[in-house]
């Protein structure tokens, strides 16, 4: 590509946002579709994008590329499901080449486990160490409903197959009140005991999950506190430079994380971009704002028109969320009539059904 001739004579140059910050990871959506429909992300009769709307395979990998030649030095791989994706080992096979070349440091991939037995071999034969699998229950019947029909040997025979193949598997799961509440103790057991560590995600208004978040939202700061009763939680000095936040059970050795989107004590430091599985680029979780790089993709070979796209959406990047924002307006102007813990959680609800659709193309995961 002529764009990538010019990069290589004049050196990278890095994306920088208006406010310093450095993009260097990439969370790449591959596609909408998925073969589970968890209550909080999607209903239950779906409507996908066409096929025509979808990048490529290839199209991902140019576009990986151009993100490479910025800077970027970490993909993650998401959805829906990304293992559902046809000849998904393809782009895989793809990008794992720029590990090999060291254009890029890091090549990970987020998914619900149902088929990692499938393809943990071939994960690992293409330079990818490191899975995310998404698990909120242990119990068969709890993430049947939750899942609304999936099976929970598929993911347990999932993290085996990854682990057996060398990759280190990290499990996330959504917290919700309820029996979620009753189940953590033995989730932290469960993982830790494997090697696995733990990453618990507060409810985000994203998707079209169609269950009421009034019922299920579970705030993480106070359920920390909760957690400390039982388990000693020791602060990890070192961030992970992403929105979690880690403590180290000292009964166990392993790492428990939190991912609390409503404090959103992570912006000032985002390294993070989003492109969702129709080519659109999000700069930030909570903000609606996108930038349309597809048609720039097909109209021509050159890439520098979706550089010049890709420079002017980082330039543009929001300083906060608005869950992050709204919420230090409140903790600002925190009257009595509601706990500070209600009003985080009326932000969350509240926060525009126009931002929850623009997110629900690329699943937005912390
Ligand atoms: N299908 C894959 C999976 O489930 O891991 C990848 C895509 S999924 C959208 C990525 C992550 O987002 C999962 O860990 C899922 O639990 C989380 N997620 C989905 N909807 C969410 C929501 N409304 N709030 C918080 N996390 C959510
Ligand atoms: Fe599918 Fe992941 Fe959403 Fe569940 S969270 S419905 S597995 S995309």
């Amino acid at each position: 590509m002529r764009h990538e001739r010019a990069i290589r004579e004049v050196g990278p140059c890095p994306l920088v946002d208006g406010f310093g910050r450095t993009a260097t990871y990439l969370r790449l959506s591959v596609t909408d579709r998925c073969d589970l429909r968890c209550t909080y992300c999607m209903s239950e009769n779906m409507t996908f994008l066409p096929r025509r709307e979808i990048l490529d395979l290839e199209e991902l990998e140019r576009l990986s590329r151009i993100f490479i030649a910025r800077g970027v030095r970490k993909i993650r791989i998401t959805g829906g499901e990304p293992l559902v994706r046809k000849n998904i080992m393809t782009l895989f096979a793809m990008l794992g080449a720029h590990l090999e070349t060291g254009a890029l440091d890091e090549l990970t991939l987020t998914t619900n486990g149902t088929l990692l037995d499938r393809y943990a071999e071939a994960l690992f034969a293409h330079g990818v160490r490191r899975v995310n699998v998404s698990l909120d229950t242990l119990d068969p019947e709890r993430y049947r409903a939750i899942t609304r029909w999936g099976r929970i040997e598929r993911v347990f025979a999932g993290i085996e197959a990854a682990q057996a193949a060398g990759l280190r598997v990290k499990i996330n799961a959504v917290a919700m009140r309820g029996a979620f509440e009753q189940e953590v103790d033995e989730m932290i057991r469960f993982t830790h005991a494997r090697g696995m560590d733990l990453t618990l995600i507060e409810e985000m208004p994203l998707g079209d999950g169609q269950h009421d978040r009034r019922e299920s939202f579970l705030s993480l700061l106070k359920f920390r506190e909760t957690l400390s009763k039982n388990w000693t939680l020791e602060p990890l000095a070192v961030s992970s430079g992403g929105p979690a936040r880690y403590v180290r059970v000292a009964e166990t050795g392993g790492l428990l994380g939190f991912i609390t989107p409503l404090s959103c004590d992570f912006c000032a430091t985002c390294n993070r971009l989003r492109v969702s599985a129709t080519g659109d680029l999000f700069t930030c979780m909570g903000n609606e704002g996108r930038v349309g790089l597809r048609d720039a993709l097909r109209v021509s070979d050159d890439d520098r028109p979706v550089d010049a796209l890709i420079s002017r959406a980082v330039a543009m990047k929001p300083e906060g969320t608005p869950f992050r924002l709204q919420t230090t307006t409140l903790m600002a102007s925190h009257g009595r009539c509601r706990s500070l813990e209600d009003e985080m959680l009326i932000v969350a609800l509240t926060v525009s059904d126009r931002a929850s659709r623009a997110n629900m193309k690329t699943k937005a995961a912390p």
